[in-house]
């Protein structure tokens, strides 16, 4: 989808700079100057003073230029759009929205105009659904009625999703309810889950929001809701970060801009997991995609330690993800053994303990300082994996995984044949494992009585995916 070309720049400096992500700026016709007035003077001085946008810069090959330059096909198929044929830009980078502005708009000025819309789609409260609701061009920063024209003809702000519904549960958790208007899963609903965490008395509320990749799931593990529902299509980048921006508006609109909150943005949402419909691995490179959004500091701005995403255990894409970002990881687990885990995680006989074990002792060593962990999740059935020996079995098989162990005790649903742990099994369990020197959580079911607890997702009976 991209090709390349040799970077040069106004100044007639070979720009540069093989360690900069974004030297691709440099062949816009713009100089470091411009891009700290365009991307924020920090980063750009702090490569300035690193001197890799310097003309000492050594960087003169066409081959690592071609990695640096988006040059995309806007003919090409994969290229997502509405049913007008219309770009929809929220499957866009940063860089491949600059890409655009510079193709297809023909802008003289692509940067800026591509970080305009940038900010205009994603910073605290602009979250724009069309770039007519932005203002017009006799405001900073609004759009000429020329751009809009010359904007609607050829692309759309629509993220492919329509809130239909939200419920609250007893606990405040509140389920979210899309409808998926372009894409595989036309027609079909997911959904997004807000759920507040008050911490100890005296620290901030915060929101964790749970989004959902997939419509459905192809793993079928057999005590999710989720699962029942088999996969019925992925979501695309744009549908999996339009769900942060839409809980974003919801949240601000219900809870904050109101008369008794006097428009303060109460407890923002701060942390994200991938943990909704869907196992997000099978859908790496949206999910991937949308890590790059939320990430960007210009826009979601969410931080890389709050981001989780969980896999129930697609060893080689598990790897990939922890090659290329820095989020953290969750391993759903649910059994020490290959017998246990494999009669309720299908997915275990593609990729046995053996090899999931070895790969977390690879990426999360036991005995690192300072690097990262990994959660495992560990859902509690009753007789099924809660057994005094399950526990001495799990801390065997984690000896050398630096980790922390989260026990979700198991949300019932309709049909199932599986029900929760007694709280003393729980208890037993969790002491086995602290004793074991593990750091242990027991999670406390969130929204249950909206059906919106993990494993839970899926609507309720009257409210299956519905084309
Ligand atoms: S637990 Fe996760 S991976 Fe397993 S079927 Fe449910 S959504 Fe899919």
């Amino acid at each position: 989808m991209r090709l390349g070309s040799v970077p040069t720049s106004r100044c007639g400096i070979p720009q540069p700079c093989s360690p900069c992500p974004r030297t691709f700026y440099s062949n816009r016709n713009i100089e470091c100057r411009d891009i700290e007035n365009i991307w924020g003077g920090e980063w750009a001085r702090e490569q300035r003073q690193r001197g890799s946008c310097q003309p000492s810069c050594s960087f003169t090959s066409a081959a690592a230029a071609e990695n640096l330059v988006p040059q995309v096909d806007w003919f090409h198929p994969e290229v997502p759009r509405d049913s007008d044929g219309r770009i929809l830009i929220k499957n866009l980078s940063k860089e491949d929205l600059v890409a655009f502005c510079r193709d297809v708009l023909e802008e003289e000025f692509p940067d800026k105009r591509a970080f305009q819309l940038w900010r205009w789609m994603y910073s605290d409260f602009c979250w724009i659904r069309d770039v007519n609701e932005a203002p017009a061009d006799t405001v900073q920063n609004g759009f000429s009625a020329s751009f809009r024209e010359k904007f609607n003809l050829v692309a759309s702000l629509d993220g492919g999703l329509e809130l239909v519904e939200d419920h609250m549960a007893h606990d405040g958790t509140v389920k979210l309810v899309f409808l998926l208007t372009t894409g595989p899963g036309k027609g079909g609903k997911i959904e997004t889950v807000l759920i507040p965490v008050v911490r100890e008395q005296g620290s901030k509320e915060r929101i964790t929001l749970c989004v959902s990749s997939q419509v459905g799931c192809a793993m079928g593990c057999t005590f999710c809701y989720t699962g029942t529902m088999g996969l019925l299509g992925n979501l695309s980048q744009g549908q999996i970060v339009e769900q942060v921006v839409a809980a974003r508006r919801f949240h601000y609109e219900r809870f904050s801009d109101t008369e008794e909150s006097k428009g303060r943005y109460v407890s923002p949402i701060t942390n994200i997991v991938y943990m909704g419909m869907g196992e997000p691995l099978d859908n790496l490179p949206a999910v991937t995609g949308s890590i790059g959004t939320v990430l960007d500091h210009h826009g979601l701005h969410f931080s890389h330690n709050k981001v989780t995403v969980s896999t129930v255990g697609l060893v080689p894409q598990m790897k990939d993800l922890l090659d290329t970002t820095t989020v953290a990881l969750a391993v759903s687990l649910h059994g020490a053994t290959d017998e246990v885990r494999g009669s309720i995680v299908p997915v275990n006989r593609r990729y046995p303990l053996q090899d999931l074990i070895a790969a977390l002792e690879e990426y999360f060593p036991i005995d690192s300082k300072g690097s990262p962990h990994v959660l495992i999740e560990y859902t509690m059935m009753d007789g099924v994996n809660d057994r005094p020996e399950d526990a001495h079995a799990l801390l065997d098989l984690l000896q050398h995984v630096k980790c922390k162990i989260n026990l979700i005790v198991f949300n019932p649903h309709e049909g199932t044949e599986y029900s929760a742990s007694l709280q003393e099994h729980v208890d037993e369990f969790r002491d086995i494992l602290i004793r074991g020197g593990r750091v242990v959580t027991v999670r406390s079911s969130r929204g249950e009585d909206s059906m919106a607890a993990c494993g839970q997702l899926g609507g309720g009976k009257d409210a299956r995916y519905n084309r």
